[in-house]
Formats: structure tokens, sequence, C-alpha cells
């Protein structure tokens, strides 16, 4: 199985390059982003609570997230591959992750973490907000927040996949067909078996 961990900050790009390589790539995307957000325009209870993380910038609780992938991965016993966005987020999901992927009898392949300077994120994220819709894109005080949580949460995990030598570090900046084959190089270059 070619499993991906897409990893970088709010508005590095990882969603418009996930649709790519899973038409490349054939891969399951799990974007926890978009299961959140399916829930709570379902109204489901997990939805409405997740919410409330979410319009603040904050993450949503592990438990949540991590039932969240179980099921998704449950439900796709017939995949080749999965490309994780958005997931993992903390420490206590890495390890729930590769917990769960044991269980498939498979690993992470490889980690790409797209790289972009935060000034060039608020700007995609202030811009992205005005078509989006996004409660978490609409004021800077929210986008400054969620990146407070990636530096706290979610950035130590780059170390944790470098300990794995797992970790690709991509420039994120440029043309998306350029990155995109940036991406593609460093999945082309994983030894497969
Ligand atoms: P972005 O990468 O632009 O912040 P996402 O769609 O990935 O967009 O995430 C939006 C919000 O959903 C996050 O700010 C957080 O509140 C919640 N969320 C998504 N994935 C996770 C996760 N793995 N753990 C905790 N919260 C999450």
């Amino acid at each position: 199985m070619l499993n991906i961990i897409i990893f970088g900050p709010p508005g590095a790009g990882k969603g418009t390059q996930s649709e790519k390589l899973i038409a490349k790539y054939s891969l399951q995307h799990i974007s926890t982003g978009d299961l959140l957000r399916a829930e709570r325009n379902a109204g489901t209870p997990l939805g409405n609570t997740a919410n409330e993380y979410i319009s603040k910038g904050e993450l949503v609780p592990d438990d949540v997230v991590i039932g969240m992938v179980r099921n998704f991965m449950a439900a796709h016993p017939d995949a080749t591959g999965f490309i994780f966005d958005g997931f993992p987020r903390t420490t206590p999901q890495a390890e729930a992750l590769d917990n769960m992927l044991l269980e498939f009898n498979t690993s992470i392949s490889t980690v790409l973490g797209l790289e972009v300077e935060e000034d060039e994120l608020v700007k995609r994220l202030v811009l992205r907000g005005q078509t989006s819709g996004r409660v978490d894109d609409q004021d800077e005080d929210t986008i400054r927040n969620r990146f407070r949580e990636y530096q706290n949460k979610t950035l130590p995990l780059q170390s944790f996949y470098q300990q794995q030598a797992k970790y690709q570090s991509v420039k994120g900046i440029g043309e998306i067909d350029e990155i995109f084959a940036s991406l593609c190089s460093c999945i082309d270059g994983l030894k497969h078996g």
C-alpha cells in the first residue's frame, strides 16, 4: 500500500495537492477537516461539538478525530492506499495512526511537508475566506489561533517522522503543477516492497 501524509500549516495547499495525488496514485482521501465539516453540515452531535472548536481555530479533541479516521479506514478495506490530509495533527493522533495502519498490516510510506511562510499563508487564507464561506477563514484572530495550534501541537510531528526517516520537505510556493511535480518525484523515489 502507498500511505501518504500530506503535512503543513493551514493554507499550505494540502487539499489542492491531495486532489491531484489521489487521481494519479489511486488513493483514498482522508481529510479530517472535510469529514468534520460534513458532520457539522449534517447537524450530527459530533459535528456540533466539533464546530465549537473549529470556529475558534482550536483543534478538535483527539478521540473524536481518531474515531472518525478509524471508521473511514474500516469502511474502505479494499483501499490500495490512503492520503491523510490534516491528520495527524498531534502526537497522540500520530501514534494512533501507526497502530491503525499496523492492523491493516501496513505503515506510513512517506510524509510530504509543504513549506510556506506565514505571511503568504495568511494572504491565502484571507482570500479563501472571501469565497469558501468557512467560519475559520473569516477573521485574522481565528487564523492566527490556527497557526498557534499548528506551532504548538502539530509541528512537533515533523521530528516524529524525521526520526522514522519518513519526512520529505517540498517548497509549497510556485505554480500548483510545479509543486505537484515535486511531490510526485518524492513519491516515485520511494522504494516499494
Ligand atoms: P486547514 O488545514 O486550512 O486548517 P482543515 O480543513 O484541515 O483546514 O481543518 C479545519 C479545522 O478542523 C481545524 O482548524 C481544526 O479545528 C479541525 N481539524 C481538522 N483536522 C483535525 C485533526 N486531525 N485534529 C483536530 N482538529 C482537526
